[in-house]
C-alpha cells in the first residue's frame, strides 16, 4: 500500500498531504535539532537508571504503608539524579500538577511569609492555591501574602521590578516556565537562570520555585541545574511518557524536598510511607520513553504552527521560533475554525476517534470551551490534544503526541476539516 492509500483510507485527502509534505520537507533542520536534544536527555535518563541500578525487583508492588518500598526510592533516585537535584518526590499520591505545585508551596512557606510570582500571573489553579481567588485552605487563609510581578510586554523578566518587590517578608518566589494558557512566550530555561540569579544576589536564602509543567526534556537542561530550588511537574504531561497513569513530582534541593514528603504525607513520616500500587513500572518505563515522547510531541508543534503560519494564521510560537515548552496556539480567527481544527485533532485519535468535540461550560472560564483528546489517560496532555475558550481571538492550544506520526495525522486531518468546511484555500 502507499502513504497516499494508507492516508486516504484515514481520511487525508492527496491536496492535504501534498501540502504537508511540502511544509515538511523545509522542516528537516529543525527536525534535526529536536531529535541532538532527544538523544542527550534518553543519555541523561539512562545515565540516572544505571548509576542506580534500577533492577526487576524495583518493579514490585508495594501496598498499605509502603515501608521500605526500594522501587518507589529508586525512582526518586533516578528523577534526582537526572534532573541533578538533591532529592525528589515522585509519587502516584501526588494527583496532578496543581497538587504538586500546591504541595510544594503550602510546605515551604509559613504564615507571615511573602510568594512572590515574578513570571506575571500563574497558572489559573493556582489563583485558588495561592487565595488570589478566595478559597477555603488556600495559602492566604494561612497568612501568607502574596505578590507578583508581571512580565515586560515582549515577555522578558522586570528584573529592576522583581529586585524591588523582594522584601524580608519574601520567602519564596514562584516562576512558571511555560505559557500555560496565556498569549505570552514560554521561558527558555537560560532567561529562568538569570532571574533566578538575580534574585538570589538580592537575597540568597530565598526558595526559587520553577512550575516546569510541559518543560521537562524539551531542551537538554531543566531550570534546577542553573539554580532551581524546586522544580514542579505532573506525570500525565511530559515526564510520565505517556504510560504513567497519575501522578507529580517534586525535585529539588533535600531541604524542601523533605518539608513537601511531611506535608504531603504527615509530619513525621514524610518519604517514609505511600505504596506504589504496582504503578512503578510505568512510571519508570514512562520516564525512560519521556525524552523521545517529547521530541514526537515537539515535531507535531512545530509542524502545526508551520501549516498554519503559511496558510495566514498567526501562531505562537512561530515555527521557526526556538522551543521551551510542547504547546503551540494557532489562532484561528474564528468559532468555526475552532470547531474544524478539533475535529480533525479528534478523528486522528485512537481512542474515541469517532466523537464530535462541542464547546461545553467549564468552571473557572468566561467562555464555553472545546476539547479535543482521545487519550489512553484520562485529561492527559503528553497525548494528542487541542483546546481553548471559544471566544476572540479564537485560539486553540495545540499539545503532546505520543509518537510523532500520530501527532502528523493530527495536524493533517485538522487542515482536511478546515479545507472541507471552506475556512482554508491550499496554495
Ligand atoms: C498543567 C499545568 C498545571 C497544572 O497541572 P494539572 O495537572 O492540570 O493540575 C500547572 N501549571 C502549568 C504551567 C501547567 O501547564
Amino acid at each position: 500500500m502507499t502513504t497516499n492509500e494508507i492516508y486516504r483510507r484515514l481520511g487525508v485527502s492527496e491536496a492535504v498531504l501534498a501540502f504537508g509534505e511540502g511544509i515538511l520537507a523545509a522542516l528537516q533542520d529543525r527536525f534535526a535539532e529536536i531529535d541532538r536534544n532527544a538523544e542527550i536527555n534518553q543519555a541523561k535518563v539512562l545515565a540516572a537508571m544505571q548509576k542506580n541500578r534500577v533492577n526487576a525487583a524495583n518493579f514490585a508492588a508495594t501496598t498499605g504503608y509502603g515501608y521500605d518500598d526500594e522501587g518507589r526510592d529508586n525512582l526518586e533516585r533516578v528523577y534526582a539524579d537526572t534532573f541533578r537535584t538533591e532529592a525528589a518526590l515522585v509519587r502516584p499520591q501526588i494527583t496532578c500538577g496543581t497538587h504538586a505545585l500546591a504541595v510544594a508551596l503550602s510546605a515551604n512557606l509559613l504564615p507571615g511569609d511573602e510568594l512572590l510570582a515574578v513570571s506575571g500571573k500563574p497558572y489559573d489553579t493556582l489563583e485558588e492555591v495561592i487565595g488570589i481567588r478566595p478559597s477555603p485552605c488556600s495559602l492566604a487563609e494561612y497568612g501568607v501574602t502574596y505578590r507578583q510581578v508581571d512580565l515586560h510586554d515582549d515577555g522578558s523578566f522586570d528584573f529592576g521590578g522583581i529586585k524591588n518587590a523582594i522584601s524580608e517578608k519574601t520567602r519564596l518566589i514562584h516562576i512558571q516556565r511555560s505559557k500555560g494558557y496565556c498569549p505570552r512566550p514560554t521561558l527558555s530555561v537560560s532567561a529562568i537562570g538569570e532571574v533566578i540569579a538575580a534574585c538570589k544576589s538580592v537575597k540568597p536564602d530565598v526558595i526559587v520555585m520553577v512550575d516546569n509543567c510541559y518543560g521537562e526534556f524539551v531542551e537538554t537542561i531543566e531550570p534546577s541545574d542553573l539554580g532551581a530550588d524546586m522544580i514542579v511537574g505532573s506525570l500525565i504531561k511530559n515526564p510520565g511518557g505517556g504510560l504513567a497513569p497519575i501522578g507529580g513530582y517534586i525535585c529539588g534541593t533535600q531541604q524542601c524536598v523533605d518539608r513537601c514528603a511531611y506535608r504531603l504525607s504527615a509530619p513525621g513520616l514524610g518519604q517514609e510511607v505511600g505504596a506504589n500500587l504496582g504503578l512503578l513500572p510505568a512510571l519508570y518505563q514512562g520516564f525512560f520513553l519521556a525524552p523521545n515522547v517529547v521530541s514526537g510531541a515537539l515535531k507535531g508543534a512545530v509542524f502545526v504552527a508551520a501549516c498554519y503560519e503559511t496558510l495566514g494564521f498567526s501562531v505562537v510560537p512561530s515555527a521557526a521560533e526556538a522551543r521551551h515548552d510542547i504547546i503551540q496556539c494557532v489562532e484561528l480567527g474564528s468559532e468555526a475554525g475552532m470547531l474544524a481544527f478539533c475535529k480533525g485533532i479528534q478523528a486522528a485519535a485512537p481512542v474515541d476517534s469517532y466523537a464530535t468535540p462541542v464547546p461545553a461550560p467549564m468552571p473557572g472560564y468566561d467562555a464555553p470551551v472545546i476539547m479535543a483528546a482521545g487519550a489512553f489517560v484520562q485529561g492527559s496532555s503528553i497525548e494528542l490534544s487541542a483546546d481553548g475558550p471559544v471566544r476572540p481571538p479564537y485560539a486553540v492550544y495545540y499539545q503532546g503526541g505520543l509518537t510523532w506520526h500520530h501527532a502528523k495525522l493530527g495536524v493533517l486531518l485538522s487542515l482536511q476539516k478546515m479545507l472541507d468546511a471552506g475556512l482554508i484555500k491550499l496554495p
